[in-house]
């Protein structure tokens, strides 16, 4: 059908939580080397909050994105919390008319980037999960454009955001805790992007057919 249903992004919300669980250490060892040693914890933290409230699923995916935002907003205290839940946030109403297909999934996760960036106030190149999410978002509005359903622009969505986790790693921090190390942060991979990639790889392997 082409269509993505709640079910769907039921399952790219567990997805994400077990991706989460999964690199804890790993998201937490890296915001210890340019933050404060959180990232895995907090992470975990809101995303099993999250899990708790989808038993019984909610019935539309605006109510499923307006839950977990407002359950990651108020569960998680770091920066990451507030900017995680406002990107699902503001993913909801833009799902809330209409057949949710591929366009309408890469418009929504758009509103949820640029929900991120007024919050934030970040660029990109300025070392934070934006380096992930909007390469991601880029392939997935070429790949749908190009005539690809939503299990196609996922992958091509995920490959990018590696590749922007990746090119976090000679970034100087401009924002968010790293920042205050300076030219210091530069040499490692930061840990906001880092778990953005396991978001946009957890939608990929919701929508595998
Ligand atoms: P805290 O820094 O409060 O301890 P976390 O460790 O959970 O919060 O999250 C840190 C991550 O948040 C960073 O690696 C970065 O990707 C992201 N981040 C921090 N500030 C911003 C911002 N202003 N805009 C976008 N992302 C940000
Ligand atoms: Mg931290
Ligand atoms: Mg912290």
């Amino acid at each position: 059908s082409g269509l993505i249903s709640i079910d769907d992004l039921v399952r790219w919300i567990r997805a994400f939580r077990d991706a989460v669980q999964q690199h804890k250490d790993e998201l937490t060892r890296l915001d210890s080397e340019i933050g404060d040693a959180d990232h895995g914890s907090n992470m975990a933290r809101g995303l099993d909050a999250v899990v708790a409230t989808l038993d019984p699923a909610p019935a539309s995916p605006a109510e499923l994105f307006k839950t977990v935002g407002m359950t990651l907003v108020s569960s998680v205290g770091g920066a990451s919390g507030p900017l995680y839940g406002t990107f699902f946030l503001r993913m909801g109403p833009a799902l809330s008319a209409g057949n949710v297909d591929a366009a309408a999934v890469g418009a929504a996760l758009r509103a949820g980037l640029e929900g991120v960036v007024s919050r934030g106030k970040a660029e990109l190149g300025d070392k934070t999960m934006i380096d992930a999410l909007s390469p991601a978002l880029d392939a997935w509005d070429a790949a749908v454009a190009a005539g690809a359903g939503a299990a196609e622009a996922a992958r091509a969505a995920a490959e990018a955001a590696a590749r922007g986790r990746d090119g976090t790693e000679p970034l100087v921090a401009r924002k968010g805790r790293a920042s205050y190390l300076g030219e210091r942060s530069a040499g490692r991979l930061d840990p906001g992007a880092t778990s953005a990639t396991l978001l946009i790889e957890a939608l990929r392997d919701a929508l595998e057919t």
